[in-house]
């Protein structure tokens, strides 16, 4: 089976049009207040470098890896592979995310992060996928809504390949 990533979903023109709105958003509702970004690896390395670059308050930068799993006794546990370095508590945080599907993934990590007491904690995604939803988790920050598609390029992978793609490509499997 040959993976076609012929079709491009989203330009970088239109990459860097959704950088400049959010990044005016964020510069908007933080003003100067000091903020802790935390960008979830891998996905969102390439979106939270960008994104940062175009913010005008001062950041501290940190990274996470986690993943979501259906465990046999619960409908969604949290793994963290690589926990921040940074102590949130009274920080105003903002984690960044690739995309987000079913949403489990930020809902369990949102309520682990909330139980360090930060002052504040907000979610920003580059895309959002929300017809696959299993639950009422809503981004306070949305680049682009894309349909149920898999996607890759601008960070996102298919087994660790086309992160290096500068547009969104849909993947077909043929
Ligand atoms: P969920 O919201 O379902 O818990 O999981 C979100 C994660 O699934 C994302 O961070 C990303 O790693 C992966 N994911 C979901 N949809 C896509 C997609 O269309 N393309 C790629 N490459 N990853 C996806
Ligand atoms: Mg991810």
């Amino acid at each position: 089976m040959a993976i076609n990533t012929d079709k491009v979903l989203v330009t970088h023109a239109e990459i860097e049009a959704m950088l400049d709105r959010i990044s005016a958003e964020l510069n908007r509702d933080y003003k100067d207040t000091p903020l802790v970004v935390v960008g979830i690896l891998t996905g969102a390395f390439i979106f939270t470098a960008d994104l940062v670059r175009r913010l005008e308050m001062p950041v501290i930068i940190d990274f996470m890896q986690v993943s979501s799993y259906v465990g046999e006794y619960s409908t969604g546990e949290l793994k963290i592979k690589k926990d921040m370095s940074c102590d949130i508590k009274d920080m105003d945080v903002l984690i960044v995310e690739d995309i987000i599907d079913t949403g489990r993934t930020l809902k369990l990590l949102k309520e682990q992060l909330l139980a360090r007491g930060p002052k504040s904690l907000k979610i920003c995604t580059a895309f959002d996928k929300p017809s696959r939803r299993v639950n009422d988790l809503v981004p306070d920050y949305n680049g682009i809504t894309v349909p149920d598609e898999f996607i890759v390029g601008y960070g996102l992978d298919l087994d660790g390949r086309y992160r290096d793609f500068d547009d969104i490509r849909i993947v077909r499997k043929e």
